[in-house]
């Protein structure tokens, strides 16, 4: 594997607003996709046929150029090359790591950035996207919650990171060919890179239908974890409207923990948390959800922590994600030692639950979970540390 140098550009981007022009037709659904035709002169009687053609060139065969959808007449083709665009986000670097895992960093309108990670292992390909930039919450163990810009992503802009993802991955099947010939190297999408995905919902759910289309990118709502750190209220409309399976950012046993972890919790507790997850197996047809757990030295990881953990979940289908916690320039934690990782996950694995340890992937990158953040951001803030050093 090469290894690519470290991101060092983009100190002074200044966010660019980009021209006023064609209509962008990524991240539409195909209710919008069809009305938007319609209203730009396509037959009304033609649209739906219209759309399947379009979208099929665009999510199933990775084409951008109008004029290479053959089965459109050509002058249609031209009316549409000047209507419309097929746009991603752009890729400013990618970084991969000596374990493989890919990391790009990618420029949106406005010349924001968020990152992207794809995660290489031998039975899947996952990746893991951003829903916004930044984040509004402040999780005191997360480096995206220290960023201050924040703004939702477009539909466009988050199915466009895994539009991108299968560019770098080389990954769309030939126009005509069917989908499911060769091996997915993105079997998996989890929504676990930059932001809270519930503070995004209308968006996020637009681009994961999108991805679950049978028509286009065709992932299995089972291949989608979307990870929150508790959103109650938008809990069962995740289940309703996506369907996909979830994650909790759960961290903690008691709320007075959790309420300086997750700061989420001063405003739904564990109990009220608890009580919205027992309903989602159902809502959502779907088995477990995964609870995370972030393995913090000395303040969330006893004994005593697993013991009251696996009491609280009780009665919900669940699977326990221990994650050894990723230190960022200036973390305020460490990561806990192993042996106690070991002791915690066991402690859990007695009492029936699965408890992966998760292995931190990309870690030379800064790639792994909560280490996330805009590289403008880290540079920004590396400037104002050397100004405050130099006394201005
Ligand atoms: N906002 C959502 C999704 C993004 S965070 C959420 O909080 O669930 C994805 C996962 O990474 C969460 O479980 C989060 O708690 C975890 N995480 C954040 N910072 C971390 C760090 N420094 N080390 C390990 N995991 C971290
Ligand atoms: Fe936001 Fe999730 Fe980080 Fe908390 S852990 S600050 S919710 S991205």
């Amino acid at each position: 594997m090469t290894q690519t140098a470290p991101i060092t550009q983009d100190v002074l981007t200044i966010p660019r607003k980009l021209p006023e022009g064609p209509v962008n037709l990524v991240g539409l659904t195909r209710d919008t996709l069809r009305e938007v035709l319609i209203a730009h002169g396509t037959p009304e009687k033609q649209a739906k046929m219209r759309v399947n053609q379009i979208w099929q060139w665009i999510y199933q065969w990775g084409v951008r150029d109008f004029h290479a959808m053959t089965n459109l007449a050509k002058a249609y083709r031209a009316e549409l090359a000047e209507k419309f665009v097929v746009a991603i986000p752009e890729v400013v670097s990618k970084q991969v790591s000596a374990d493989g895992t890919r990391k790009y960093l990618v420029r949106i309108a406005g010349g924001h950035e968020v990152e992207v990670v794809y995660i290489p292992e031998t039975d899947r390909g996952t990746l893991c996207i951003s829903s916004q930039v930044g984040c509004t919450l402040t999780c005191s163990f997360c480096h995206t919650g220290t960023q201050k810009l924040v703004r939702n992503l477009t539909a466009g802009e988050i199915i466009g990171q895994v539009m991108l993802a299968r560019d770098d991955l080389n990954e769309w099947p030939k126009p005509g060919e069917p989908a499911g010939e060769r091996p997915r190297l993105i079997s998996n999408i989890v929504l676990m890179g930059m932001g809270e995905p519930l503070y995004n919902f209308d968006n996020v759910r637009d681009a994961m239908k999108i991805a679950m289309d049978g028509e286009g990118i065709s992932l299995s709502r089972r291949r989608i974890t979307l990870s929150t750190s508790g959103v109650v209220p938008e809990i069962a409309k995740t289940a309703e409207e996506i369907g996909c399976l979830l994650a909790v950012s759960f961290h903690a046993t008691t709320d007075e923990v959790r309420d300086t972890l997750v700061p989420i919790n001063k405003k739904w507790n564990i109990a009220t948390l608890l009580e919205t997850l027992r309903d989602y197996p159902r809502l959502s047809n779907s088995e477990r959800i995964t609870f995370e757990y972030v393995m913090l030295k000395g303040v969330n990881d006893s004994d005593a922590d697993a013991r009251r953990l696996v009491q609280l979940i009780k009665g919900i289908p669940a699977k326990i994600n221990l994650i050894p916690f990723n230190e960022w320039p200036g973390s305020p934690y460490q990561r806990s030692d192993w042996e106690r990782i070991e002791r915690f996950a066991d402690i859990i694995y007695k009492a029936g639950y699965a408890s992966p340890i998760r292995t931190p992937r990309g870690e030379d990158i800064m790639a792994a979970c909560g280490q996330l953040k805009s590289a403008t951001e880290r540079a920004r803030k590396s400037r104002a540390q050397i100004e405050a050093e130099v006394g201005h």
